[in-house]
């Protein structure tokens, strides 16, 4: 077993990593960018799935806690059309709650525990040579380890160090909104919204409202557009945001657009992948986890694979006999041909959401749920 692991990137891939080598014994020095773990908003809702981000949480030790914190009666789906009629209503039963949802902040914290994150190291890049792999922090600091994992999502700045590779955009934007106390401040939207899910599919483009605990409430809405669409938008206007999205979401129906009307800040986010079935060379001391491996549409499975990297990378350094570098190398193997299976999916899954046939969404959704 390496001695001198880092691990840049406390995201779901990072903390697992880290947590599940805790487990057994072993120290990993985890570096964040981030000043503290609440820096940022966390983001939304995730569901968990069984034999993915379930099965990391297990390894970790974590499962039973998780289990408490999680919301089953979230998995639940409402669909309209554009012009408010119900299409469907779906709620989990007793037998159908193996997805439960959590919220980011509660996740983060389950895994952090006694991790010991070092916030505020930005790392710029890394240099594997003779010796290890040097560190190099934005402070102008520099570290040298055994192991390097790149958790540092999207924009990674340890990919490099093993591919050429870069993210590219979808052709599809998605601008995020959010709305508080929902239950008291807009009892006709909580109803609209039930206890997960609603999601509207129009020609090209959709609106998809998910809960949170607290009466918390993320709105996606989600458009094919060139990524130079705003340029007579400035994003740091809330209102101006507002109006272009009300005028691309015309003519649905009005309790529909009171998401956005209703809507608080707005964060603009295109949807940037990497290559399906990316891989790269064995580079001796490196290796990436999660949407720094491979970045894909976001459609419920990122974090969960990014958790099942991190689990299973952990557990195979720390259980697993002989050379520790061939058995990061087997690792990559498995994560890439997983990885893969669930890019081609998410991506065809994409095309089909926000799609010029509404249908199809709909279609999809009977694919996955069937009533
Ligand atoms: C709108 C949306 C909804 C989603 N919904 C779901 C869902 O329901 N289910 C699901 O499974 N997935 C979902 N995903 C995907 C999921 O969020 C990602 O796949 C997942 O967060 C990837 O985890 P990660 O740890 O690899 O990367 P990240 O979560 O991106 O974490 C990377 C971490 O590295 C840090 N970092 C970045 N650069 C540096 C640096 N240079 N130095 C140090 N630290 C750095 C970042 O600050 C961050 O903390 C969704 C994504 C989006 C955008």
């Amino acid at each position: 077993m390496r001695h001198r692991i880092a691990v840049v990137g406390s995201g779901p891939a990072g903390l697992t990593f880290a947590r599940v080598l805790h487990r057994h014994g072993y120290p990993a020095t985890v570096f964040e960018r981030d000043s503290a773990p609440d820096a940022r908003p966390p983001g939304g809702t995730l569901d968990l799935q069984e034999g993915l981000g379930q099965l990391a949480l297990d390894k970790a030790g974590l499962l039973e806690e998780f289990q408490a914190l999680s919301r089953p009666e979230g998995q639940a789906m409402r669909i309209l059309d554009t012009d408010g009629t119900v299409l469907r209503d779906w709620r989990p039963g007793p037998d159908e709650r193996a997805n439960p949802e959590i919220d980011r902040r509660h996740l983060r914290d389950l895994l952090l525990g006694p991790l010991d994150v070092q916030w505020g190291r930005g790392v710029t890049r890394v240099a594997p040579g003779t010796g290890g792999v040097r560190v190099h922090f934005a402070d102008g600091r520099q570290e040298t380890f055994d192991l390097v994992v790149g958790a540092d999502g999207a924009w990674s700045r340890v990919r490099p160090a093993v591919s050429p590779a870069t993210p590219h955009y979808t052709g599809v934007t998605s601008v995020e909104t959010s709305l508080d106390d929902v239950d008291t401040c807009h009892p006709g939207l909580a109803r609209l919204i039930g206890d997960g899910s609603l999601a509207v599919y129009g020609v090209n483009r959709s609106l998809v409202a998910q809960r949170n605990s607290g009466g918390h409430v993320k709105v996606y809405a989600k458009f094919r557009a060139p990524l130079d669409w705003h340029t007579n938008v400035d994003l740091a206007d809330a209102e101006a945001v507002r109006s272009s999205l009300l005028a691309l979401f015309d003519g649905w129906a009005a309790p529909v657009l009171d998401l956005l009307r209703h809507g608080t800040a707005f964060v603009h986010r295109p949807l940037y992948v990497l290559p399906v079935s990316h891989t790269w060379t064995h580079v001796p001391g490196v290796t990436l986890l999660g949407d720094a491996a491979h970045l894909m549409p976001p459609l419920g499975a990122g974090a969960n694979l990014a958790m099942l990297d991190g689990a299973e990378l952990a557990e195979s350094l720390a259980t697993g006999p002989g050379d520790p570098e061939e058995t990061v190398r087997a690792f990559e193997e498995r994560m890439w041909a997983r990885a893969g299976r669930w890019a081609q999916m998410t991506t065809a899954g994409l095309e089909r959401l926000v799609s010029p046939d509404p249908a199809e969404a709909l279609a999809l959704f009977e694919q996955v749920q069937p009533s």
